[in-house]
């Protein structure tokens, strides 16, 4: 398969011609080859989506336009589900249940958009002066998005259908690693019609093709997400010509289970929190906080359970969690094991790389639980993103709690308890953006993905991610045209 990027409505090559060999991570087999862009293909990219921008061709086209072309890229995305799933598994190896979900949320995301762009917005201001305040929202201008391998179409999405529903020009990038449902999706775009210019795909290396998206001054709003580094990086690239900055980064969750919660219910979501895309989600619930009353049958209960997890590649039927998205990832989540024992955790299960028969070319990792694990450890304080959990104990409320923000993430958090006050006290107390209660991972296009201290700025989702791609303006009024006299002659 030929990856190619597109720009102004035409696909093509990078500047160099050369490519990426973009690999399958259940078997190390190469299953495309991507274009590398260069960051004269970026500056190319990004004066087409400007040029665009000014025409009005898509800034001033009426929102119920807009709206019927994102309902249209919506219903292509569901005609060719399965077709992107199975890519989608390929590519990053997620199960192929997992990339089905992401598919059908994808789809929503546009369709939600599509409404949302529609609904009235502008608010009017009573003010003094015989004057009529109001303000209007107006798209920003062109936005350049960067986004990760963990959910590669997902991802894109969350930035893509509310941009372009506010009216922008983008220039987008993949993740080098996961660029083949992307390109699915710009193939879409052309298919129902989208005009040439408005949506430009780059492809290539973070530190040239998103570093010249981050840098350029015609770029107006930089949205990206990613690792808190990567992010930190950007945001100082971005402060050239002051751009907007939105960022979703990393985390290290808790999830804190209270002696009186639903044993069984808390067990599986703890188990669903951390394993789920093989950890390498985000808002996975990597730290679990027990009560300390409960903790032996819950750690029990827990590994009983992970060691049974099915792992395996994610066409797999079987495969209940797929492998690592490439080398290099697997080799950074190994060391953090390494670490976390030469730190003087206690392995409980898993800690290391599957090498079976079938297994040993791909990237797979056994579902690991740390225990015996201390606050300050390298392992309970840094995004490891694989199937790794670390386990913590608590006594009581209050430190819960202490444990639960010792961290300089703030990402999503979860509780576990049958006592509804104690529940809400504590959910409150968490510091961070997406909470569940007696849950976790449920996210839903309609309501704010956010996050807290060094997880980001900014909010996707719900209106709150539609505000992110759309500047304010107040519009002053005068209802009583006259001097106003303020100089005397
Ligand atoms: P990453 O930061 O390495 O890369 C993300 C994107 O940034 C990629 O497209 C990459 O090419 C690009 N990039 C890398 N260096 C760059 C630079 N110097 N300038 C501009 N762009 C650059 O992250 P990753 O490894 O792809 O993804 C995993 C991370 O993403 C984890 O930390 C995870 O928590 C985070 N994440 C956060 C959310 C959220 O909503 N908060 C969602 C998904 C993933």
């Amino acid at each position: 398969m030929k990856l190619n990027m597109f720009i102004d409505g035409s696909w093509q090559g990078g500047g160099t011609n050369q490519t990426r060999q973009i690999v399958n991570p259940a078997n190390g087999e190469i299953i495309a080859e991507a274009a590398e862009g260069t960051t004269s293909d970026v500056n190319y990219a990004i004066s087409i989506a400007k040029k665009t921008f000014e025409s009005g061709i898509w800034s001033e086209k009426p929102a119920e336009e807009r709206a019927e072309v994102l309902l249209k890229i919506a219903q292509k995305i569901d005609e060719k589900q399965e077709e992107l799933a199975k890519l989608e598994t390929l590519d990053n190896g997620k199960t192929l249940r997992e990339a089905s979900y992401d598919m059908s949320d994808a789809a929503n995301c546009f369709r939600y958009y599509a409404g949302l762009i529609l609904a009235p917005h502008g608010e009017t201001y009573q003010v003094p002066d015989h004057m009529q305040a109001m303000v209007v929202r107006e798209p920003i201008g062109v936005c350049g998005l960067i986004v990760p391998w963990n959910y590669p179409l997902l991802m894109s999405v969350w930035k893509l259908a509310p941009a372009l529903a506010a009216g922008n020009t983008v220039v987008y990038k993949p993740s080098e690693v996961t660029p083949v449902t992307p390109v699915k999706l710009f193939e879409i775009f052309e298919e129902v019609g989208l005009p040439r210019g408005v949506a430009n795909l780059v492809m290539g290396e973070g530190k040239v093709v998103g570093h010249a998206i981050a840098e350029s001054h015609d770029v107006d709003m930089v949205s990206f997400t990613g690792g808190t580094e990567t992010g930190r990086h950007i945001m100082r690239t971005a402060a050239g010509n002051m751009k907007k900055v939105s960022l979703e980064l990393g985390g290290k969750s808790p999830n804190i289970i209270f002696a009186d919660s639903d044993f069984e219910t808390a067990v599986d979501y703890a188990l669903f929190g951390i394993y789920a895309g093989a950890g390498q989600v985000c808002s996975a619930g990597s730290r679990i906080l027990v009560e300390e009353s409960i903790q032996e049958a819950f750690i029990s209960r827990f590994v009983e359970r992970a060691k049974k997890i099915k792992v395996g590649p994610g066409l797999n039927p079987d495969s209940e969690m797929g492998p690592l998205v490439s080398e290099e990832h697997m080799k950074k989540v190994l060391r953090y094991i390494k670490i976390g024992q030469e730190e003087g955790a206690e392995l409980a299960s898993g800690g290391y790389r599957i090498v079976d028969e079938g297994y040993d070319k791909g990237y797979f990792v056994a579902p690991t639980v740390f225990i015996h694990t201390t606050p300050d450890m390298r392992i309970v304080q840094e995004e490891i993103f694989g199937p790794v959990v670390v386990i913590q104990t608590f006594k009581d409320e209050n430190e819960a709690i202490k444990l639960a923000n010792d961290t300089k993430y703030g990402l999503a958090g979860g509780v576990f308890t049958q006592d509804a006050a104690k529940a809400m006290r504590v959910i409150k107390k968490v510091r961070a953006g997406i909470t569940w209660v007696n849950t976790y991972h449920g996210t839903y296009n309609e309501a704010p993905w956010h996050g807290y201290k060094q997880s980001g700025i900014g909010s996707s989702l719900g209106t709150y991610g539609l505000d992110e791609f759309l500047e304010i303006k107040q519009i002053n009024f005068n209802l009583q045209v006259e001097p106003i006299g303020w100089f005397k002659n």
